[in-house]
């Protein structure tokens, strides 16, 4: 058996490669780079897909995360609550505007952050809410939109990972004062370079991160406030385009090999009894989109042990993330300490994710299943 990777992004179906093609010349023969019609069509291609009223196309997840922290005004003085247990630009953009990032636990169940964890750590500084829909799962919102009405805070959905994922019967992006996605390759819905986009269902907002988007200037080159170059180019507008497109399908695809893994590592035992080798990943009500599928293992060297075993069988796997963020030396200054999250911690040495893009081959995902059954039996 041939290599198996984490994601493969030269796995090109040709009319696909064709349509990417067409679009790049397109743009070429355009000379229009930067926003534009290109960037317009994407936007409301997403709004329409995410159930958002209003999307601008951004240069990342992360100034799509940063541009929706100034939009709302949010700076020195200021707290935001967010997970402990996800990427770094959800706290790095908080920080950067000056106000400080709170961390709260995950739930075991979800990954994702706990609504009583979040409830606890309000206090009258607190301006905003980060669930973070971490590995393509939204986060508890009936909870925490809850939470965040009673206490008169704003929600910013950081759904990078997670467009088209679905809370009963909203998507993600969709539920919150601001949502913000990423375009990075590694996505589900992937440029071919940096790119992101901010939902949100008010016209004064969209307007207002429109504007933070060119630097302030409205018009150009008078500038009632200070924004950034948060711009997207048209060449990434117009690859992501055909992706958007085949969206559903390649996250169903995504969600048929998640299936397939539940099943193959049930079947070989390796789930049940009260401390089962592996725990899967917990089947949500909604819509799961499967950035990820992570496993965990029952502690740091069986997950270790299991990572050098799939690498001499040239499987890939990830640890998403090893370090929670309360721990990161750059957020030393916060005075986070070991055991003040204790299940962020638990998780960040028991979690690994293996491969489940869309293009990857049924006998791939069999053959990952295999391996990962043949260690727990020889050893
Ligand atoms: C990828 C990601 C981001 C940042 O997106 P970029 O486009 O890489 O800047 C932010 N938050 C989460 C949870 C992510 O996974």
């Amino acid at each position: 058996m041939r290599e198996v990777p984490l994601l493969d992004l030269k796995r090109l179906d040709p009319e696909l490669e064709d349509e990417l093609q067409d679009a790049f010349t397109r743009v070429l023969k355009s000379g229009y780079f930067i926003l534009g019609p290109e960037v317009e069509a994407l936007e409301e291609e997403c709004a329409s897909y995410c159930g958002a009223e209003h999307a601008i196309g951004v240069s990342s997840g992360t100034d799509a995360l940063l541009v929706a922290l100034m939009a709302l005004g949010i700076g020195a003085g200021d707290e935001v609550i967010c997970p402990s247990f996800t990427f770094f630009a959800t706290a790095g953009c908080i920080s950067r505007t000056g106000a400080r990032p709170v961390f709260v636990d995950a739930l075991e169940s979800s990954f994702n952050c706990d609504p009583e964890d979040i409830e606890r750590k309000i206090t009258s500084r607190t301006r905003a809410i980060i669930p973070v829909h971490l590995y393509g799962r939204c986060a508890d919102m009936a909870e925490i939109l809850d939470i965040a009405e009673r206490h008169d805070i704003a929600v910013i959905e950081d759904a990078a990972q997670a467009i088209g994922a679905e809370y009963e019967d909203r998507r993600a992006g969709s539920m919150g004062r601001i949502g913000c996605f990423s375009f990075f390759p590694t996505k589900n819905l992937g440029a071919c370079g940096d790119g992101g986009l901010v939902t949100c269902q008010d016209a004064e907002l969209a307007d207002k991160i429109r504007v933070l988007r060119v630097h302030g200037g409205a018009p150009k080159y008078y500038h009632g406030v200070i924004g950034g170059n948060f711009r997207l180019d048209a060449l990434q507008a117009a690859l992501i385009r055909p992706r958007l497109r085949r969206l559903d399908d390649s996250s169903l695809r995504r969600a048929r090999h998640a299936a397939a893994y539940n099943r193959l590592f049930e079947e070989a035992g390796l789930t049940g009894g009260t401390s089962p080798p592996l725990r899967l990943p917990e089947t949500p009500p909604s819509r799961h989109i499967y950035n990820q599928y992570t496993l965990r293992c029952s502690n740091p060297d069986s997950r270790a042990a299991l990572r050098e075993f799939l690498a001499a069988n040239k499987i890939a796997s990830e640890i998403y993330y090893p370090i929670p963020l309360h721990l990161q030396k750059c957020f030393s200054s916060l005075n986070g300490r070991k055991g003040d999250l204790p299940i962020s911690e638990k998780l960040a040495g028991e979690v690994l994710s293996i491969p489940v893009f869309a293009e990857l081959e049924e006998e791939e995902v069999s053959h990952v299943a295999d391996r990962i059954a043949a260690f727990f039996k020889e050893s």
